[in-house]
């Protein structure tokens, strides 16, 4: 086995990624069979899995990061005074467009933690549990959610990580800033172990049609029972959360529905808007986390719970994402289902 070269990358310079070649300079290489004959997929998805959600984990880290360094810049950086208070020159952070950055940043940073945290529980539960109804169920749930959780914050991820250059501004360009970091080691997250179209095939193919839905379906009847608790609660603070959340399940259902009824005909005009749908999913586990984060805060605050301040910030994250995120779905939702079909239309040639 010969170290044939180190890549040169963008990012995740602390990894040397190399192309290794096997037998190359003798008289080639033996393999071994390791397992059963042809089972050799299955036996590696149970490594491609751990390795998926991995990716996960480490764009929540670059989110974090990036969300870090962006804050302690816009507090130290003075530039430009508030319209309508003349005066002196203000720290960035209090422009209205660098704070709706800021908080873009880290309440989809938390999203995503909180995503995480719970597929990490089911993965647990799946694995040890001594009920086996409770392991199935939440290997189904795991099942359908690596793929969501790959793509979404993988994604997402790369639109934090750039944010965090533009409340740079100039100098995140400048790459003594340090801004740019998180960005060019965050990038490979959606491209490896399987890029986000695979993630969407394998959701399409894998999670939704060939259980007929029936995860997603058991998943969201977990967002409807949240849903009903923050309509319960009546609280202005929710209102954006709750509407945009429901409107988002409503168009998931939909789509995809559409999705698993259209595959079997047109497979390439639904993974044309394979994407967009995963996407879709992935906004929606992130606000039901969100919401149930919201509802975990009231109730900690009411009953005079330490960590009040926390506590309170934690329900302006969850206005955030109701309110700037979470809109998101209904044009989703359109490419999911419309998007497909342009996308196919033009012939090869015509490109
Ligand atoms: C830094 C780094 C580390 C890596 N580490 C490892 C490692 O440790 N082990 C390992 O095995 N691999 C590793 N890889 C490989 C990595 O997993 C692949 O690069 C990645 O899965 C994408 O495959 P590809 O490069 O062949 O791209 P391609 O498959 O050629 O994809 C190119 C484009 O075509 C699209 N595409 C391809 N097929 C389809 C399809 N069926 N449907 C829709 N779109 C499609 C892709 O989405 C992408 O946009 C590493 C790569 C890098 C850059």
């Amino acid at each position: 086995m010969v170290c044939a070269g180190i890549e040169h990358k963008i990012g995740n310079h602390g990894s040397p990624t190399c192309t290794m070649v096997y037998g190359g300079s003798s008289e080639g290489a033996v393999g071994w069979l390791v397992g059963e004959q042809n089972k050799g997929l299955q036996a590696m998805f149970v490594m491609v899995n751990a390795a998926r959600f991995n990716v996960g984990t480490e764009s929540l880290a670059m989110s974090e990061r990036a969300y870090q360094l962006a804050l302690g810049y816009a507090r130290e950086r003075v530039q430009g005074s508030l319209p309508g208070q003349r005066g002196e020159s203000v720290p960035i952070i209090r422009h209205p467009d660098v704070r709706r950055m800021l908080l873009l940043m880290r309440s989809q940073t938390e999203a995503i933690r909180a995503l995480a945290y719970l597929i990490s529980g089911a993965r647990d539960l799946a694995g040890g549990h001594p009920d086996s109804k409770v392991r199935r169920e939440r290997q189904a749930f795991v099942d359908l959610m690596i793929p969501v959780f790959k793509a979404w914050s993988s994604e997402t991820a790369n639109e934090i990580t750039s944010m965090a250059i533009q409340v740079y501004g100039g100098m995140g360009y400048v790459l003594e800033s340090g801004a740019s970091q998180p960005m060019r080691d965050v990038r490979i997250c959606a491209i490896y172990e399987g890029t986000t179209a695979i993630q969407a095939h394998d959701f399409i193919e894998r999670k939704l049609v060939r259980d007929s839905g029936a995860a997603l379906h058991a998943w969201l009847a977990d967002v409807d029972a949240t849903l009903g608790r923050l309509a319960s609660q009546q609280k202005h603070e929710l209102l954006d959360i709750e509407c945009n959340l429901r409107k988002g399940v409503e168009l998931l259902r939909e789509a995809t529905d559409w999705a698993r009824l259209n595959y079997s005909r047109r497979p390439l005009v639904v993974l044309g808007g394979g994407v967009a749908l995963i996407q879709l999913c992935g906004i929606v586990a992130g606000g039901w986390q969100m919401a149930r984060a919201a509802l975990a805060a009231i109730k900690r605050l009411e009953a005079g719970a330490d960590q009040q301040e926390f506590l309170r910030r934690k329900l302006l994250s969850v206005r955030i994402y109701g309110a700037h995120v979470l809109p998101q779905v209904s044009g989703l939702a359109v490419v999911a289902m419309r998007g497909g079909d342009s996308v196919m239309a033009m012939d090869d040639a015509a490109f």
